[in-house]
C-alpha cells in the first residue's frame, strides 16, 4: 500500500521526554547476568565513543564511554543516557530499549554500528572492554543476532562462502564489525535469508511497525524496522499499536490522519509476520515477549474515549439544529 503523504520531518527523530518531578524509574547499572551491547562510533573519526549495554534478566542497561575515546565520548553520552531513560519510564525492558537505539541510531556526535549487536558474560565484561585497547572482550557466546555468525553453523555449504559473495570478501571481518577507520560506514547489504532483529531466528521478514502520539500540537512517529520473526515481530506489532491505541488520540491530526493510519498501517504488516513459523527452538535466542493480544490489553480501550467523544459531538451537534 502507498503511504499518504505525512509530516517527515519530525519522523525518525528521537523520541524521549524531558521528565520533570520524582525520581522516574531506571535500569539497574550492573548484572552479573548475559547482557547485549551495541557500539557507538564517533560519526566524524569512526572511532568507538561508547557501548550501550542491556540485560533482562537484572532489568538492567546503561552505557560505558571507552576510556581512550576521551570528551567526545563523554558529551555523547548524555543522549544515550536520556534514551535509555526514556525507555525505563516508558516501561521498555532493556533489550526493547536497545532495539529502539537500533532503529532510531543516531546522537549529534556518535552513530550505533549497524549489525554491532553482541553478548557479554555481564555488565563488568562490557567496562573492561571500554577500558582496554581491544575491540572485544572474551566472549562467553557468539554474538547474538548476527545473521553472519550462526548462519554458517548449519553444518551444509556455507552459502556466504560462493564466490561473488560480498561476505566472503577476505577483507570483510564480518563477524567483527569495523570499530575503526569506517567513517563512512553504511552497513552491510541484505543477507540473502535475513535473520530476526531480536533474536536471530528465521524465517524472518524485513517489516516496518509505527507507534504515533499525538499531545495537542506535538506529534511524536516511531518506529521499529528490520527483520522480525514471526514471535518477535507480533511482539512488536502488539507493543506499539497498544501505545498508539492509548496516546494516538490526543491531536486533531492524530485524531483523523496520522492514528488510524498508523493503525491499519501496522494490521497490515502484521499480517507479514504472522504468516511465518515461529524459528525452529535452538536455532533462535532470546526473543521479545509477546504478551497478550491487544484487545486484552486495558490501555488499548483508552482508544475508544476519544471515539465516543466525537461521535457525542456529532450525535448532540446534529440534534441541537433538528
Ligand atoms: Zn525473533
Amino acid at each position: 500500500m502507498t503511504e499518504p503523504a505525512r509530516n517527515t520531518a519530525r519522523r525518525d527523530q528521537d523520541v524521549h521526554f524531558d521528565s520533570v518531578g520524582e525520581g522516574p524509574p531506571r535500569y539497574r547499572a550492573r548484572t552479573d547476568k548475559p547482557v547485549q551491547y551495541l557500539t557507538v562510533v564517533d560519526k566524524e573519526s569512526g572511532a568507538v565513543l561508547c557501548y550501550v549495554w542491556a540485560g533482562d534478566e537484572d532489568d538492567a542497561a546503561a552505557w560505558v564511554p571507552r576510556d581512550d575515546a576521551g570528551g567526545r565520548a563523554l558529551a555523547d553520552g548524555g543522549h544515550w543516557h536520556a534514551r535509555l531513560r526514556s525507555a525505563k519510564e516508558r516501561g521498555l525492558l532493556p533489550s526493547q530499549a536497545l532495539a529502539e537505539l537500533l532503529a532510531s541510531p543516531e546522537s549529534n556526535r556518535g552513530r550505533v554500528l549497524p549489525d554491532s549487536l553482541t553478548t557479554a558474560p555481564n555488565s563488568d565484561a562490557v567496562k573492561t572492554l571500554a577500558a582496554s585497547t581491544e575491540s572485544h572482550p572474551p566472549m562467553a557466546t557468539p554474538p547474538q543476532g548476527n545473521p553472519y555468525a550462526t548462519a554458517p553453523r548449519a553444518g551444509g555449504p556455507n552459502p556466504y562462502a560462493h564466490p561473488g559473495q560480498p561476505y566472503a570478501h577476505p577483507g570483510q571481518p564480518y563477524a567483527h564489525p569495523g570499530h575503526q577507520g569506517h567513517p563512512g560506514y553504511q552497513g552491510h547489504p541484505q543477507p540473502p535469508t535475513p535473520a530476526c532483529r531480536f533474536c536471530g531466528g528465521s524465517p524472518a521478514v524485513p517489516v516496518t511497525f509505527r507507534a504515533h502520539r499525538g499531545l495537542l500540537v506535538v506529534m511524536t512517529f516511531r518506529k521499529l524496522d528490520g527483520p522480525m520473526c514471526g514471535a518477535c515481530g507480533v511482539a512488536v506489532y502488539r507493543a506499539l499499536t497498544t501505545e498508539t491505541l492509548w496516546q494516538g488520540w490526543w491531536s486533531p491530526f492524530s485524531l483523523f490522519l496520522f492514528t488510524p493510519f498508523t493503525l491499519l498501517h501496522n494490521l497490515v504488516v502484521s499480517r507479514k509476520v504472522k504468516k511465518l513459523q515461529a524459528p525452529a527452538p535452538g536455532q533462535h535466542g532470546r526473543q521479545v515477549d509477546p504478551g497478550v493480544p491487544v484487545h486484552r490489553r486495558p490501555l488499548a480501550y483508552v482508544g475508544l474515549v476519544p471515539v465516543l467523544w466525537l461521535l457525542f459531538m456529532i450525535v448532540s451537534g446534529l440534534t441541537r439544529n433538528s
